[in-house]
């Protein structure tokens, strides 16, 4: 099951009455924006994901993807890789109101004109949402602390002390 290539949409309600349980991976080449958020992507993308209706009747689709990456660490500009590893659990909605209804659990998913889900934008974002902000290499990994003298207190570099700016301005 493993290797499995998913569908690039699903339809949430047949597969919620069949309790549909997949996995299996997306091919990186659809994933443009993942692609572009990061230096490079190594494997294609694991998922799995199983649909189900709760006790209020509600779809609900729950999973977790992950994927091997490289970025760019903003410490020593040397690249690594970073396993990204995101879990999500949607149900899907017909309109806004719908949405506005939804319990705060759930995360409101759009249907597609089909009245389908488009799973592998779905993963492509929370994956992309994994990525972090400022990418950098574990401490002791890092080239830049481990040519600087100050190495052993690298949190102090990275905060400039406030009185630093009012002492050169004296
Ligand atoms: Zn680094």
């Amino acid at each position: 099951m493993k290797n499995l290539k998913l569908p690039i949409t699903i339809d949430p309600y047949k597969s919620a009455q069949r309790r549909l349980e997949c996995e299996g991976y997306f091919e990186l080449s659809g994933m443009n924006r993942l692609l572009d958020a990061c230096e490079a992507c190594i494997e294609q993308v694991q998922v799995s994901v199983n649909f189900n209706v709760d006790e209020l009747g509600l779809i609900v689709m729950s999973g977790k993807a992950s994927a091997l990456v490289t970025l760019i660490c903003q410490r020593c500009n040397e690249p690594f890789e970073q396993e990204l590893e995101a879990s999500f659990t949607f149900s899907p909605v017909k309109n806004e109101e719908a949405a506005a209804e939804l319990p705060s659990y759930y995360d409101a998913i759009d249907l597609d004109e089909n009245g389908e889900v488009t799973l592998r934008e779905l993963v492509e974002e929370e994956l992309i949402l994994e990525i972090p902000l400022i990418p950098r290499h574990e401490l002791k990994d890092c080239q830049a602390c481990a040519d600087s003298v100050w190495g052993q207190l690298p949190e102090e570099l990275e905060k400039p002390n406030p009185f630093d700016v009012l002492k050169q301005l004296k």
